[in-house]
């Protein structure tokens, strides 16, 4: 398995997501958290360089797509690995369904209409975009094929998704509970 690109505190404590995407249910998003970096993966991938000077698109830092299922887009190279292995189409190619810079991809929606095969990226300045990020099943199977490292699954920051969103819960202690047994 690849090193891991993303930092476990990624989205911890005082840190606020930058935006969302929004999936055209009106009820899923997921977060884009951090500033980016430009020592990932793909800034010095030569498709998806190339992929970039051909469309004319300047490479910016993108950050990192996701809360549970958080994918950091500058060390995606878009080989399409999770794709492949994914039970349940958590990702599509963003670009196939919209085809805008990466960037745009920042506080907008999307309908989960792309494509999900790992060879379908529309170009190498593709992206594995988790729209349905509520649909994964923490197999685990994408962080441990990414040949990058661009993919980090944990269940547990869910509670940082509803935290920044406000809708965080707190479990009362067993003492408390009703519906806890004696
Ligand atoms: S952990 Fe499994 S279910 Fe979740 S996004 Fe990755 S491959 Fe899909």
């Amino acid at each position: 398995m690849a090193d891991l690109q993303i930092p476990e505190d990624f989205c911890h404590n005082d840190v606020e997501p930058k935006g969302k995407t929004s999936h055209g249910d009106g009820e899923n998003f997921h977060y884009i958290w951090g500033e980016g970096r430009t020592d990932g993966a793909a800034f010095s991938n030569e498709d998806v360089k190339a992929a970039y000077a051909e469309r004319g698109e300047e490479q910016v830092p993108l950050g990192i797509h996701g809360t549970s299922v958080a994918v950091d887009w500058d060390s995606c190279v878009a080989a399409g690995s999770c794709m492949s292995v994914c039970p349940v189409q958590t990702f599509q190619w963003f670009r196939t369904e919209q085809d805008i810079p990466a960037a745009d991809c920042m506080d907008t929606t999307f309908e989960g209409t792309g494509l999900t095969e790992m060879d379908e990226r529309l170009d190498y300045t593709d992206k594995s975009q988790p729209i349905r990020e509520h649909d994964c099943t923490v197999c685990m199977a994408c962080q441990e094929i990414c040949p990058e490292g661009a993919i980090l699954i944990e269940s547990a920051n869910q509670e940082w998704h509803e935290k920044a969103a406000g809708t965080y819960v707190l479990m009362k202690s067993s003492g408390e509970n009703p519906h806890a047994h004696d």
